[in-house]
């Protein structure tokens, strides 16, 4: 998610048009199976989870995207494009009523995932596993329509069709072309998905409509943590809400997200994840700096616009993220060593650059901060209580402070502090 936000973000920053269409695909084979284990109704049950993802999204300073059509409010766009695919003879109907589309009528066929007929057959025979692959005319063959079963409960639309529910592939396919046209301009997901996922969706609406899905595919690697792939049986596996609890800033789990390029893979790191705030403070003190400098003035024209040079540069080639990050730290640097004689118009321009900057990263935003020495001391006093194990001062300082304003958070960083 952190990686279509770099990409909406930089785009509006190079000035495009952006037109961003999330879908969320709330009927599919283990949102049914899971909603029933949990008892509740489907809806009730991805409605549950949608807002859990929403307000993760809001926690990493995601931006949401233009448009998040649901896959249960879609039916009838999938039942047309299907319809499309059974009248051209790409799609047929099993005794049972499912509806399949015939992979060997769709000739580039796994073009994506430069898949050639012997490896799509062991990928299918791989994959063999409902009692349905036996009406199927070639093993390769995917589901657009599953008939209803009863396994599906109340989950089931009557359609055209019959009474049944979409296969997961030709939901995205009308979902995006719905609302973005055909051909759109950039499809981003994760690089498992390139086969059958991706694959699929190009096949159903490329032999649907007879022209090109999508001009631009960017698959993000996985993301691994400690180098081992993140699973909960080797306890390896956080969600977001585990890594806050633990007391880590949400900005700092973004910059880590965001700093590794998209098609590599990200090796998630507590260790590493502890070091960000560092970086992060950097930005807020070099801004903060900006606000109250007093010089006689200094010519930052040529630092700032080579800094935006060198940033876009860098975006522009596919994203090159830590390019991108190392033009604003040479920026920062270079103006650090000047800042006693920035005049407060020198700044400006610098903070004007930076702000562009983090349109795109989305890290910077802080609360400035003005604590007098007072409060600082104070501050260091209840370390050192807490060093000596002093729990009753420690704490009798925290209520001081808390008397004047001041909230402390112990960190894995060790201890900050806000105002309330
Ligand atoms: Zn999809």
């Amino acid at each position: 998610m952190v990686v279509y936000d770099l990409v909406r973000r930089y785009l509006k920053y190079k000035g495009y048009k952006l037109k961003h269409v999330m879908n969320i695909t709330d009927v599919d084979d283990k949102t049914i199976r899971d909603s029933q284990k949990e008892g509740k109704s489907l809806k009730e049950f991805t409605e549950f989870y949608t807002e859990a993802f929403l307000n993760d999204l809001k926690t990493l300073n995601i931006e949401i995207a233009e448009i998040m059509p649901k896959a249960t409010e879609e039916i009838d766009g999938m039942v047309e494009l299907i319809e499309i695919l059974l009248d051209k003879g790409i799609a047929y109907k099993t005794d049972s009523g499912d509806i399949y589309f015939s992979i060997s009528k769709f000739k580039d066929y796994g073009k994506l995932a430069l898949l050639d007929a012997d490896n799509l057959k062991q990928n299918a025979d791989a994959r063999l596993d409902s009692s349905d692959e036996y009406e199927k005319d070639d093993v390769r063959d995917f589901a657009l329509w599953k008939a209803y079963d009863e396994a599906d409960g109340d989950v089931f639309w009557d359609t055209s069709l019959g009474k049944g529910r979409p296969g997961w592939h030709i939901e995205c396919s009308v979902m995006s072309s719905k609302y973005l046209g055909q051909p759109f301009d950039i499809h981003i997901g994760g690089v498992d998905l390139i086969f059958p996922h991706h694959t699929n969706e190009i096949a159903q609406s490329e032999a649907a409509y007879e022209k090109k899905f999508c001009n631009y595919w960017l698959h993000n690697d996985h993301l691994l943590v400690n180098g081992e792939k993140m699973s909960k049986s080797l306890g390896n596996f956080y969600t977001l809400k585990d890594l806050l609890d633990k007391g880590y800033d949400a900005k700092a789990i973004r910059y880590e997200l965001l700093s590794t390029h998209y098609r590599s893979k990200l090796d998630f790191r507590e260790d590493n994840l502890k070091k960000i705030p560092d970086t992060l403070q950097k930005f807020y003190d070099f801004l903060d700096k900006l606000d109250s400098v007093n010089g006689e003035g200094h010519d930052v024209s040529k630092l700032v616009d080579r800094a935006k040079k060198d940033f876009e540069k860098a975006m522009d080639d596919d994203f090159n993220i830590s390019g991108g990050l190392a033009a604003v730290f040479d920026l920062m640097n270079a103006v650090n060593k000047v800042m006693d004689k920035l005049s407060s118009k020198d700044a400006k321009a610098v903070k004007k650059a930076m702000e562009g900057f983090d349109s795109v990263l989305g890290v910077m935003e802080h609360e400035k901060l003005e604590i007098d020495s007072s409060i600082q001391a104070l501050v260091n006093k209840r370390e050192e209580a807490r060093a000596a194990k002093d729990f009753k001062t420690a704490d009798s300082i925290r209520d001081e402070l808390k008397e004047k304003g001041i909230i402390l958070e112990d960190t894995p960083n060790g201890v900050r502090w806000k105002k309330a």
